[in-house]
């Protein structure tokens, strides 16, 4: 009986209060609660970071020392323990190599299948690898896409060397990049370029056979001459725009131009990979299937040969469409998915695994679905628990909570209003428990007021793109409108594509990291640190600066972090407390000064509900109590930005956003990360953004919102090619009027205010 359960005991993790919890084994069981209750404090925090710690200490002694030591959760006991996988939302990466194929491993099958029954033959698998020499493109290298140099975007003709003909940062007028050709004595540098003869032209681009002689610190330095495509060619086509900034990029992406490669015609494959046939197809045209089609040619498919390879791929296949993801192409890099779109591929990696016995912890499944989606995954997560593993969910949707075997509910409130298990057991208690969730689960929608009158329309014509072909939409000025449809029907590619074209002041609030954020808290990030640090200064006669955690003032052993970070090249970096300060990020010298009773260090761990408290003032508090607007009032000043969910983080742009409302403002999901007792209080703001002049855009698939919108764009019917098109656009009364075979969120929306 013992063994039948994960018993966490005294779990302590920043708001827990002691909190004690029996997670049944090989069962489906849902945390749910407020945000900020401490869902995520006791599943990845504490159960998850126990797991990931235990597994580090199987490791040999040699590979443990390299290891920074995970700091054990506070916890009093954690029993019965099996190996966690977190099953995130973090984006995959991995460059235009990781493919949705790839990653599944429905690639690798596919290639064994080729080669087994594929004609002509092909030898070993490997040939009809795009990521292996044996297969690849020659031409691309197995990227389908191959880089060039825009010469007349890299040079300006008109110019000469010393007047910045090379367009490029790092080759600016007197940087070594640059001497390397002004000082070869190869150029007249004062002769604008388009007066180059052939000879001067080939050198420059290409090379001569020069030895240059450098000037530098160090006396003169012989360097070999490289012409200027060479080079730029050799250091920088390789690169990952991504992994570039600021003007650099800008640059970059003026400069290199990217096509498909025209040896393989995008295929990635060698020839003799492309010649190989199965039911008449290679394995380039089946990857560029949608899942849905590909699963339909091998359900048609006869061979003799490898028929349990076709099983086992169909299976895989299967399940990317069972988990609604069949409209994606299996040669779609997993780069260019959405977080929730590489969650759910990374589910359907471990259900084809042979794994079992597993916990796996979930993040928010259901965000990126329509409720049409939701059944399916809940099909999914069952299926994960039939093979014998234990699944555990951090989920807000009533649909997943009404599926799962056990529930536990955090609460009552947020941060420290939280920490506390509410209640535990079975769906059908929590309902009559009375928590908060277990009101929420009943509750039946009712439609906004009369909709808001909008202040005329900005209109999309003609929207081409991905599974667009054609599309007219209409986005009303000064109202709220919510774009809906299942996944992958096109509403992140008409909104994020076509809406800024029409919409000129349109700013996304999205849930995207914040950059500098390990350094940077709510205190920075929204300005309040200033003027605090000047009331602190006032008060005592010293510097302002010496309450910076930046500056002379800070711990000098952490930089004033309070934490030391670990990079590891392979895991999330490490962090222990600083053992000088104690996590107070500031000098004794700083700490000894007061403001209002408080330390600096004090102020960073007050929630911003209690900093209004302590500093009203408009120039402080304003800011401040529009945090506490939007559902952040419990996160503590000094809270670094790295450790905000998603959720957290739009909200924290949001309450940024809200000083200056009059403009449009778009957000994808914004409910994600938010029990249903949170999303009144976005509503509200979203109401205040309309009232003081503003237009609100969001793409949602929370019903309760999209029963409040005053227009809804609603596209569908289906993902991917069954998808794209505009089904409705109106207010939410009209689309109650719309058939159950026309649109699903016209279904959805009936039974829920049913
Ligand atoms: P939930 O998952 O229910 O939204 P969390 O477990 O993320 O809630 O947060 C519970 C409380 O702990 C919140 O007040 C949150 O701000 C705080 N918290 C979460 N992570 C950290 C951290 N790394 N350091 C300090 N406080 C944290
Ligand atoms: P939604 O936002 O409704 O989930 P999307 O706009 O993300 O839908 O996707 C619509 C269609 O466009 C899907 O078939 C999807 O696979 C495809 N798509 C989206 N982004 C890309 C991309 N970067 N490359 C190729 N296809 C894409
Ligand atoms: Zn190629
Ligand atoms: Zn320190």
């Amino acid at each position: 009986m013992a063994q039948d359960h994960i018993r966490v005991t005294g779990a302590r993790e920043h708001n827990l209060r002691g909190v004690t919890v029996e997670i049944p084994k090989r069962r489906l069981t849902v945390v749910t609660g407020v945000s900020g209750s401490g869902k995520s404090s006791l599943v990845f925090d504490t159960v998850a970071a126990e797991s990931q710690r235990q597994l580090n200490e199987t490791f040999t002694s040699f590979v443990r020392n390299r290891l920074p030591r995970y700091g054990r959760p506070d916890v009093d006991s954690i029993e019965n323990l099996s190996a966690a996988i977190v099953v995130d939302q973090r984006r995959l990466s991995g460059g235009a190599r990781s493919t949705v194929g790839t990653i599944t491993d429905i690639h690798a099958l596919m290639r064994l299948l080729w080669s087994r029954a594929g004609r002509p033959a092909v030898g070993p698998s490997n040939a009809l690898s795009f990521n292996d020499p044996q297969g690849m493109c020659p031409g691309c290298s197995g990227l389908g896409t191959v880089r060039g140099v825009d010469l007349d975007e890299l040079l300006d003709r008109r110019l000469s060397l010393n007047e910045g003909a090379i367009r490029f940062p790092t080759f600016h007028v007197g940087g070594w990049m640059w001497r390397t050709y002004a000082d070869s004595g190869l150029f007249d540098n004062d002769k604008p370029l388009a007066d180059y003869t052939p000879e001067e032209w080939h050198a420059l681009l290409h090379g001569a056979d020069a030895t240059v002689r450098l000037t530098g610190q160090g006396g003169t330095v012989p360097t070999k001459y490289e012409g200027l495509l060479e080079r730029f060619t050799r250091i920088w086509l390789p690169k990952d725009a991504a992994s570039l900034k600021g003007r650099t990029r800008e640059a970059f992406e003026r400069v290199v131009t990217e096509r498909v490669c025209p040896t393989c015609d995008g295929a990635r494959l060698s020839p003799r990979a492309l010649s190989c046939r199965l039911g008449g197809r290679t394995i380039a045209e089946c990857a560029a299937m949608e899942a849905e089609e590909l699963a339909e040619f091998l359900r048609g498919l006869e061979v003799s040969d490898g028929a349990p390879v076709v099983a086992s791929l169909l299976a895989q296949v299967e399940r990317l469409v069972a988990i609604g993801l069949g409209y994606l192409t299996l040669d779609r890099p997993t780069s260019t998915l959405s977080g929730g779109e590489s969650q759910r591929v990374r589910m359907v990696r471990h259900l084809g695994s042979a794994l079992t016995d597993m916990t796996y912890i979930l993040d928010e499944p259901s965000v990126g679905l329509h409720p049409a989606d939701v059944d399916r995954l809940v099909d999914m997560l069952r299926e994960l628990r039939d093979k014998g593993n234990t699944v555990v969910v951090v989920e807000h949707d009533p649909d997943v909570i009404a599926a799962a075997d056990h529930v536990v509910d955090m609460g009552p409130g947020a941060g420290e209003d939280g920490g506390e298990v509410v209640h535990q057991g079975d769906v059908a208690g929590l309902a009559a428990s009375g928590t908060l969730t277990g009101r929420c689960l009943g509750n039946r929608l009712r439609l906004g007021a009369a909709p808001r009158e909008p202040k005329g329309f900005a209109e999309i014509r003609g929207a081409v793109r991905n599974n667009l072909r054609g599309v007219d939409a209409d986005f009303p000025h000064g109202v709220l409108t919510v774009v809906t449809g299942v996944a992958g029907s096109g509403k992140s590619t008409l909104v994020h594509g076509f809406l800024p074209g029409v919409c000129p002041d349109a700013v996304l609030v999205d849930q995207s990291p914040i950059r500098a954020s390990r350094r940077s808290s709510p205190a920075t990030y929204t300005g309040v640190l200033d003027p605090i640090r000047a009331l602190f200064a006032a008060e005592n006669g010293v510097s302002a600066s010496l309450f910076s955690p930046n500056s002379e003032g800070a711990c000098g052993r952490c930089d004033g972090l309070g934490t030391i970070y670990t990079d590891l090249a392979f895991m999330d970096p490490m962090v222990s407390l600083c053992e000088e300060c104690r996590g107070r990020r500031f000098t004794d010298e700083a700490l000894r000064y007061r403001c209002r009773g408080l330390a600096i260090a004090d102020v960073f761990e007050l929630s911003a509900r209690e900093a209004v408290e302590v500093f009203p003032e408009p120039r402080v508090g304003g800011v401040l109590r529009r945090l506490v607007d939007v559902g952040l009032g419990y996160l503590p000043l000094g809270q670094p930005l790295n450790t905000l969910s998603g959720g957290e983080r739009q909200r924290l742009r949001l309450a940024d956003a809200l000083d200056r409302p009059d403009r449009t403002y778009v957000f994808d999901e914004p409910t994600t990360g938010l029990h249903p007792s949170d999303v009144a209080g976005l509503l509200a703001l979203f109401d205040r953004l309309v009232e003081a002049g503003g237009t609100v855009v969001v793409i949602e698939h929370n019903l309760e919102v999209i029963a409040r919108a005053d227009w809804i764009v609603d596209l569908g019917p289906g993902p991917g090619r069954h998808g794209g098109r505009v089904i409705f656009q109106g207010t939410p009364e009209e689309l109650l009027r719309v058939p159950d075979a026309v649109s699903a969120t016209a279904r959805h929306l009936r039974r829920a205010v049913g």
